[in-house]
C-alpha cells in the first residue's frame, strides 16, 4: 500500500515523502482511515511500530481541514499526553516534521526544566499540545493551560504511564477535558486498569493491535554471552572494540550502574555516557544529541531514561544487566530494529540473572543463541549469595554502662 491510497492531503504527503517514508507501516495502515473517519481507537502497539505518525498524519490532516477559527489566538484543539520527557519531545518533533506544510503549529510541555519558556509559547497561541501528565496538571491548575477546546485527545503508552504512576494524574485530565471528542489511546500491553480506563474513555472504537509483544524481536539478532558479573566490563570492552559497532546503547538496571559503565568505558577511551532520571533534563539532551550526531558512541541508559528514545539505525542494544521485566527485554531490544530495519541484540548473563533468562525466553517463544567462544566465560556456577548481617549486639540500657 501506498501513503497516496489512505487520502492524506497534500500538505502532509509532501513533508512524509521528505522524510524518506514510503509506505506506511502496518499501524498506519489500519489506523489512518480509521481516525480520519472520527472514530475513538484503541492502538495495541508499541515503539518501534510508527505509531507516533499513526496518531500524528490524522490528527493534523482533521485540525487542518476543520474550519479555522476566524479569529483570535489560536486555541488547544490537539492534545498528547505521553509518559517521559523523552517521548514528549520526540512525538512534538514528528508533529514538526509531517505538518510543516501544514498552518498549525505544536508545542511541547514537561517537567524538570523552567516552566517559563513554555509559558511564554502557550499564550501565543497553540493548535496542538504535547505533554507529560505532571506539567500539563500543574499548567492547567495555574490557569495557563486552557483545555475547553480540545477536539482530539490522544493518550500514549498508557501502560507505562500506569507503571510510572500517572493514572491519577490521568483521571483529573480526563474529568476536565470536553466530553465531544475524539480520543484515541495507545498501549503496548493491556492490564486490567488500562483496559477499564479505555471501556470508561472511548466511544465505540476501532481496535488496531500491531505484533504481539514476542514477534517484533524477529527481525534483531539476538546474541548471549554467559559471563561473571565482574567481568562484565571487561566484556563489554572486549565486544566494543569491535568497529563494526558504530554505535550502541547499552543497559543497566540502576542509575549508579549506568554511571560506572560510563565511567569504566571513558578510561579505555571508548566515548561514553550515562542517561538516567538522576541527571538533568539538559543534560539527557545534550548526551542524547551527542549520540544522534555520533560524537558518542555509547549511551549508557536506564529503562525509564530510554523509554522513547528514538534513533534512527542505532546497530546494537547491549544488555549489561538483564531486566527483571521480561517484557522490558523486548522494549530494550526494539531501539535496534527500526521500521523494519535489522540490528543486534547483545545480552550478558550471569549466574545470578539465569531465571531472568528463562523469562524472557518464555515470552518470546525461542531461546537466545549463545555465543561459545569469548574470552571471559562464566565459571562461578553459584549464586552469590549475600553476607550475612553480622548479629545486633545485645542492646545495652544506657544505666547499665553508667559508671557506678
Ligand atoms: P515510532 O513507532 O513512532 O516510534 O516510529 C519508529 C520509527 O519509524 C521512527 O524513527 C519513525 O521516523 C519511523 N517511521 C514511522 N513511519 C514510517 C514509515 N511509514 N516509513 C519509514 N519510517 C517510518
Amino acid at each position: 500500500m501506498e501513503f497516496k491510497e489512505l487520502n492524506i492531503m497534500h500538505s502532509i504527503m509532501k513533508a512524509l515523502s521528505e522524510e524518506g517514508y514510503e509506505s506506511p507501516t502496518p499501524i498506519q495502515e489500519q489506523a489512518i482511515p480509521k481516525i480520519l473517519n472520527g472514530q475513538d481507537l484503541l492502538g495495541c502497539a508499541q515503539t518501534g511500530t510508527g505509531k507516533t505518525a499513526a496518531f500524528a498524519i490524522p490528527t493534523l490532516q482533521l485540525l487542518s481541514q476543520e474550519k479555522q477559527l476566524q479569529s483570535g489566538k489560536k486555541k488547544i484543539r490537539g492534545l498528547v499526553v505521553t509518559p517521559t520527557r523523552e517521548l514528549a519531545l520526540q512525538i512534538y518533533e514528528s508533529f514538526c516534521a509531517y505538518g510543516k506544510y501544514t498552518k498549525l503549529n505544536a508545542c511541547v510541555i514537561f517537567g524538570g526544566v523552567s516552566q517559563k519558556p513554555q509559558e511564554v509559547q502557550l499564550k501565543k497561541g497553540v493548535d496542538i499540545l504535547v505533554a507529560t501528565p505532571g506539567r500539563l496538571n500543574d499548567l492547567i491548575n495555574q490557569g495557563i493551560i486552557d483545555i475547553k477546546h480540545i477536539e482530539i485527545f490522544i493518550l500514549d503508552e498508557a501502560d507505562r504511564m500506569l507503571d510510572m504512576g500517572f493514572l491519577n494524574d490521568i483521571k483529573k485530565l480526563i474529568a476536565l477535558i470536553p466530553k465531544k471528542r475524539q480520543t484515541l489511546l495507545f498501549s503496548a500491553t493491556m492490564p486490567p486498569d488500562i483496559a477499564n480506563m479505555a471501556n470508561s474513555i472511548l466511544t465505540n472504537p476501532a481496535k488496531v493491535e500491531i505484533t504481539p509483544v514476542s514477534s517484533t524481536v524477529d527481525i534483531i539478532e539476538q546474541r548471549l554471552y554467559y559471563v561473571d558479573k565482574q567481568n562484565k566490563k571487561d566484556l563489554l570492552v572486549h565486544i566494543l572494540k569491535d568497529k563494526s559497532i558504530v554505535s550502541a546503547i547499552v543497559f543497566t538496571r540502576t542509575k549508579y550502574g549506568a554511571d560506572k559503565v560510563a565511567r569504566q568505558l571513558a578510561k579505555v577511551k571508548i566515548s561514553a555516557q550515562a542517561i538516567h532520571g538522576g541527571k538533568s533534563q539538559g543534560a539527557r539532551q545534550t548526551a542524547l544529541n551527542d549520540f544522534k550526531e555520533g560524537k558518542l558512541r555509547v549511551l549508557v541508559a536506564t529503562d525509564i531514561a530510554a523509554r522513547g528514545i528514538d534513533i534512527d539505525e542505532l546497530s546494537h542494544v547491549i544488555n549489561y544487566e538483564l531486566p527483571n521485566v521480561p517484557e522490558t527485554y523486548v522494549h530494550r531490544i526494539g531501539r535496534t530494529g527500526r521500521a523494519g530495519l535489522g540490528g543486534v541484540a547483545i545480552s550478558f548473563c550471569d549466574f545470578d540473572e539465569k531465571p531472568l533468562l528463562a523469562d524472557i525466553e518464555k515470552l518470546i517463544g525461542k531461546r537466545v543463541p549463545i555465543i561459545q567462544e569469548h574470552p571471559y566465560p562464566l565459571v562461578n556456577n553459584f549464586a552469590t549469595v549475600k553476607a550475612p548481617k553480622p548479629p545486633k549486639p545485645p542492646r545495652t540500657k544506657k544505666i547499665a554502662s553508667k559508671k557506678k
